[in-house]
This record gives structure tokens, sequence and C-alpha cells, in this order.
């Protein structure tokens, strides 16, 4: 079966872009895999612009055959966006460094704690895998774009608005 939009038919199944509940009611995306445990298909939901960011590739596929319901334009854009630059699929947020143990993978230097740094994820068979994370001043070698306030700000979902206005701040520095 092919990729699909459809309205979520509960308020209960979550994003897999990023893990916030897909409302009742609202248009989602679902994407088609191969069942990696067995026989048939299985399908992923996100929210569409969530998809657009994390699964470029799949969702312009479908929005090829979709509906007017579907917000086809900001939608492509985003997706074509990403895949401008395939490693922008990657981002999953940013959040200050709890500690200094971890490596940036654009440097290799420890990032210090309290620092920002940006999650990064990889797809693989479906799942998604945390990736490790980069300097929040490395993302363009890194990613060969640093133009990614919007996106990154997008699955920070766990921050709190103080702390959304100090990455802008960051990101500006
Ligand atoms: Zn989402
Ligand atoms: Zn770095």
């Amino acid at each position: 079966m092919a990729h699909t939009f459809e309205p979520a038919a509960s308020g209960r199944s979550k994003c897999r872009g990023c893990a916030q509940n897909l409302p009742k009611g609202e248009l989602r995306f679902g994407e088609r895999l191969q069942n990696p445990f067995g026989e048939g298909e299985v399908t992923h939901w996100f929210h569409p612009a969530c998809a657009a960011y994390k699964r470029p590739d799949a969702i312009l596929e479908a929005l090829a055959a979709a509906g007017a319901e579907v917000d086809r334009a900001a939608l492509e854009a985003r997706a074509r966006a990403t895949l401008a630059h395939e490693r922008l699929a990657r981002i999953d947020g940013a959040e200050r460094s709890p500690s200094s143990q971890a490596r940036c993978r654009e440097c290799h230097q420890p990032i210090e704690k309290g620092a920002w740094r940006i999650r990064l994820v990889f797809h693989q068979e479906g799942t998604f895998s945390p990736g490790g994370y980069i300097h929040l001043a490395c993302r363009e070698p890194y990613f060969g774009s640093g133009d990614i306030v919007e996106q990154v700000l997008h699955f920070s979902s766990g921050l709190s608005a103080q702390e959304r206005a100090e990455l802008q701040e960051a990101f500006a520095d």
C-alpha cells in the first residue's frame, strides 16, 4: 500500500518524529513500511510537519497523490529543504548538555556541561535511534546549512519558553 494522509481516528497514537500525541481528527501522515518482524506492512504515523523534516522522501511520494485537505506547498518546501542537506533529517531538537561526557560528532571535542547541543537520530528499518550530539556552533560544518533554528525548535518540545528564547539567542550569536 502507498503512504497516506488521514485524520487520526483516536487521540491515542503518537508521532514517530516528535513523540507527541496525534490529536483526534487532525490530519496525520502514515508511512507504510515492510514489517521488519514478519509478513506484510506496518504504518508509522507522524504529524505531517514532522515527516517533512524527518522522512522527506516518504512524504514527497505521498504528496503527489494527496488531496486538497493537505497543505502540499508548505510540506513540499520543507521536505525539499531537508533533502538539500541530507543530514538535516537527523535533527531531533536541542538541549543543554547535562554533563561534559558526550563528544561532538563533528569536531570530536567534549560538549561542556551546560552548553547547547543538538540531538541527532538515525533512521534504520523504520526505527529512529539516538545518534549522538553536535555543538550548536558545529551545525554549519556538520549539516552543510546553519539555517536550522526553526527545525531545531520544532523538535525541542521539552524546553520551557525561557529556554527556547535562550536557544534562539544562542543561534543568533
Ligand atoms: Zn510530530
Ligand atoms: Zn563540535
